[in-house]
């Protein structure tokens, strides 16, 4: 007998905390919600998606979906490997191999969602140079040190905002979500802008290891 591989559909709240709107919707004309300073201000795109249930552009969606999903997966990850505790086995072989395939599944969920984060995040937010944060800019990436990356810094921080979205859109607080959507927007915009300034600081170098 063959041993087939795990496979799990998405459930049904990874495919409602970010979906495509439809047609009907999208005949609202409802603007994107985007509108933080370091993107510009009030992004003039009309929305087409909708993640946590704000609206959004194609672009902007696109960074949002992306960001959601992989903070679901991720924590999923976590939260099941708490069960699988090495230093409480579970008693059953069986059981514990489903726990690290599920575990394995949705890791290789967010690997592949992270293939194109970098990219979503540098479209979304184009670099405005007057924002960009003055840790980033004083970045030094010649000076071994142990100080984080900038976009590694800020990416932490667009993580826990989307873990607190996740929650507030499961408790259905609208507003609440609202006001963390422009704190998110920030820190994806910062990430966007900490990961051009080490392109650009680094263009001219054959490999930089980390
Ligand atoms: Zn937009």
């Amino acid at each position: 007998m063959t041993e087939r591989k795990l496979r799990l559909e998405p459930s049904a709240f990874a495919v409602e905390i970010a979906q495509e709107m439809t047609e009907a919707e999208r005949g609202y004309g409802l603007p994107c919600c985007v509108r933080h300073a370091h993107a510009g201000g009030q992004c003039k795109r009309a929305a087409s998606m909708r993640v946590y249930e704000l609206a959004f552009c194609e672009v902007h969606g696109e960074e949002a979906r992306i960001g959601a999903l992989s903070e679901l997966y991720d924590d999923a990850a976590t939260t099941i490997e708490r069960v699988d505790n090495p230093h409480a086995p579970l008693e059953n072989a069986e059981a514990g191999h489903l726990l690290s395939s599920v575990v394995e599944m949705l890791n290789e969920r967010c690997i592949e969602l992270g293939q194109s984060e970098d990219e979503a995040l540098l479209r979304a937010y184009p670099v405005i140079s007057e924002r960009v944060c003055t840790e980033t800019q004083a970045y030094d990436y010649d000076v071994v040190n142990e100080a984080p990356y900038p976009e590694d810094v800020h990416m932490n921080v667009r993580r826990e905002l989307h873990g607190l979205m996740r929650r507030a859109y499961e408790k259905g607080l609208i507003a609440t979500l609202e006001t963390l959507e422009e704190d998110r927007e920030e820190a994806s915009a910062q990430v966007a802008f900490a990961l051009d300034d080490r392109e650009r600081k680094t263009r001219s170098r054959p490999t930089l290891v980390r």
